[in-house]
């Protein structure tokens, strides 16, 4: 290797290794794990089936015979690329259909797909905020979030984690006319839910615009899956509600729906929607034959919901510490990154897949076992992991 790179490059291509081996030694060293097949309930790794906790499969559509015939169909007629933006000649009907399903789901006039959710977040906090303006973020927020705040140049006010105090207070005494809230609404790390009616009476009272990320809400929660807010039954009007396909809706990409004044405003000013190329048409088709199933099938969220609920029981009754989690994520708290490292082994030996998550995604001192249920896991899977678990420290 080493032989390969000019006398310049070695300077700082040393510094990048000294941080490699500095993140290895403090446990913090990330590496790609590559199945070798499957992406539902069982993946195939080092020639062993291992059941998958850890995947944001959470309907178990991503390998749906009629999700991947829906994908190919669509490439069929659309072709593999549509090569260009949007606004060049990248729009095709499905794009079209999709955008309305899935303004009507999340009960809102438009909506408009983005590349990813990462993209979607990016490009409506940079299109709606600007230098002089004020957003409120809540600190356990995604970092898609965090990275549209920094980009945006607005001035960024962290409130604590769901403190909806600590939101108030923040808002009373921030002067900016233009002021814009950003929550997730299932969070991504812990599974709790935001205090959406308090945060939804705050922009109200406060004159601000309410920006929600249902990144794990959408297909999930809701009586339809519409997500968080219908299943708190609040009215999403006046509210913009970010989402991805990537996760329930088991395909790729990301939107925003909101009033159709704000969609004809992004399609105009947001730089993440204009300068990328569309969704290839088969990520189209497998997100719209997902949500046919997200509507037909209702049973699929009730499983979802009662696997999670026998997980958090078996966990407390191991005595291990309550979490906040009220949907399909559930933390196993651990605390270091090496305990959390230690944890993903032996849950590994037992032929369960479960990834550690570790600082910088969770704060310091908070490292954890994250399982992500799929609907299609058994109850019997989960009476296996809880066996599997390490006794409480
Ligand atoms: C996964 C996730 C995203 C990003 O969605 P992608 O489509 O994977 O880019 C955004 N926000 C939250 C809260 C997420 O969990």
């Amino acid at each position: 290797m080493a032989s390969t790179e000019s006398p310049a490059a070695s300077g700082w291509l040393g510094e990048l290794r000294a941080e490699l081996a500095a993140l290895e030694g403090r446990s913090l060293r990330r590496t790609i794990l590559t199945p070798r097949h499957g992406q539902g309930e069982t993946l195939s790794i080092d020639g062993r089936e291992l059941l998958n906790l850890t995947s944001n499969n959470y309907l178990g559509l991503a390998g749906d015979p009629r999700v991947v015939e829906a994908a190919v169909e669509a490439a069929r007629a659309y072709g593999a690329s549509v090569s260009a933006s949007r606004l060049l000649c990248g729009s095709t009907p499905l794009h079209e259909e999709l955008e309305g399903r899935l303004a009507a789901l999340k009960g809102q006039e438009a909506a408009l797909l983005y590349s990813s959710g990462y993209l979607a977040n990016l490009g409506v906090l940079t299109a709606l905020a600007r230098p002089g303006d004020a957003i409120f973020s809540d600190a356990l927020n995604h970092a898609s979030i965090i990275d549209g705040c920094r980009l945006s140049g607005a001035d960024t006010k962290i409130y604590g984690h769901c403190d909806a105090e600590h939101l108030a207070e923040l808002l009373a005494t921030t002067p900016a006319s233009r002021r814009l809230i950003v929550s997730e609404t299932v969070f991504s790390m812990d599974g709790d839910i935001a205090p959406l009616p308090a945060l939804v009476e705050l922009a109200r009272d406060h004159d601000a615009v309410l920006v929600i990320d249902e990144a794990h809400a959408t297909g999930v929660l809701g009586p339809h899956g519409e997500g968080a807010l219908a299943r708190l039954g609040l009215d999403p009007e006046g509210v913009i509600i970010v989402g991805t396909l990537s996760k329930a809706l088991a395909s790729a990409g990301g939107f925003v729906a909101a009033g159709q004044t704000v969609i004809d405003y992004l399609v105009n000013r947001s730089r993440p929607f204009i300068f990328n190329t569309a969704l290839p048409p088969a990520s189209v088709g497998a997100a719209l034959a997902a949500l046919d199933i997200v509507a037909g099938e209702p049973e699929r969220r009730a499983h979802l919901a009662a696997l999670a609920t026998r997980l958090r029981d078996g966990l407390m009754a191991a005595g291990h510490p309550p979490s906040d989690s009220a949907t399909a994520i559930v933390p196993l708290l651990l605390g270091s990154a090496d305990a959390a490292l230690g944890a993903e082994r032996r849950l590994r030996d037992a032929g369960i897949l479960s990834r550690a998550i570790r600082p910088p995604t969770v704060p310091e001192g908070t490292a954890r076992i994250r399982f992500n249920l799929i609907a299609t896991h058994t109850t019997d899977d989960i009476d296996r992991v809880l066996a599997a678990i390490p006794p409480p420290a």
